[in-house]
C-alpha cells in the first residue's frame, strides 16, 4: 500500500504573516509531495512495502539512503503540519509543561534551548522535542531528513515536536533570517497537538 500525501487541515494562508502561504504551498505540494512520491518508489516490491512508517525508520539500514532521505522527509512533514494550527493553538499544559520545567526550568529556558538547537543546525535539518518512556523530555536535531526514531540519531526518543529549518522552509519571506522564522514558529505551534503525542508515546 502506498503512502498518501496527507491533506493540510488549514489553508495555505493560515499561519500568515508567521509563515507565507506561497512557501507553504511549495513546500507540501512539491517537497513533501517529492518525498512521498520517492519513498513509494524506494519501497515498491521490498519488505519495507507492507510497514508503517514508524516501523520503516526505526528498523532502518541507515546505508538505504533513499529510504532514509524520503522516509524521513515524508514522515517529518507530516508531524510538521499537524502540530502547527493557526487557530486553536491551546497551551502548553499539564503533565507536558511538568516535563518541560522539569528539564528547561521553565517555558522560556525550553524556548531558548530548542531555539539554539534549530539555530546551530548547520545547513539543513531539524530540531526536535522527543518524549522518552517515562516522560522525560529532550531536545536534540538532526541533520538532512534523518529524525530521532532512526537507529542512532538524536536523543533516541519519540518525536513530539519538530521544526524544519532547510532553507525551502523559510527561505522566501526570511531569506537567511533563520532566527527571525524560528521565532515566529513558536506563535503557531498547536500544544493541543503537541500534548496529544506526548501522553500517547510517554
Ligand atoms: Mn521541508
Amino acid at each position: 500500500m502506498a503512502f498518501e500525501l496527507p491533506k493540510l487541515q488549514y489553508a495555505y494562508d493560515a499561519l500568515e504573516p508567521h509563515i507565507d502561504a506561497r512557501t507553504m504551498e511549495i513546500h507540501h505540494t512539491k517537497h513533501h509531495a517529492g518525498y512521498t512520491n520517492n519513498l513509494n518508489n524506494a519501497i515498491a516490491g521490498s519488505a519495507l512495502e507492507n510497514q508503517s512508517i514508524e516501523d520503516i525508520l526505526t528498523n532502518l539500514d541507515m546505508s538505504n539512503m533513499a529510504v532514509r532521505n524520503n522516509g524521513g522527509g515524508f514522515f517529518n512533514h507530516s508531524l510538521f503540519w499537524e502540530i502547527m494550527n493557526p487557530e486553536d493553538k491551546g497551551r502548553l499544559s499539564g503533565p507536558l509543561k511538568e516535563a518541560i520545567e522539569a528539564e528547561y526550568g521553565s517555558f522560556d529556558g525550553f524556548k531558548e534551548a530548542f531555539s539554539k538547537a534549530a539555530a546551530t543546525r548547520f545547513g539543513s535539518g531539524w530540531a526536535w522535542l522527543c518524549v522518552h518512556k517515562g516522560g522525560r523530555v529532550e531536545i536534540c536535531s538532526s541533520p538532512n531528513q534523518d529524525n530521532p526514531l532512526m537507529p542512532g540519531v538524536g536523543c533516541d526518543g519519540y518525536p513530539i515536536l519538530g521544526l524544519d529549518v532547510w532553507e525551502h522552509a523559510y527561505y522566501l519571506n526570511y531569506q537567511n533570517r533563520r532566527p527571525d522564522y524560528i521565532s515566529a514558529f513558536f506563535n503557531v505551534i498547536n500544544w493541543n497537538e503537541v500534548e496529544r503525542r506526548y501522553n500517547m508515546h510517554k
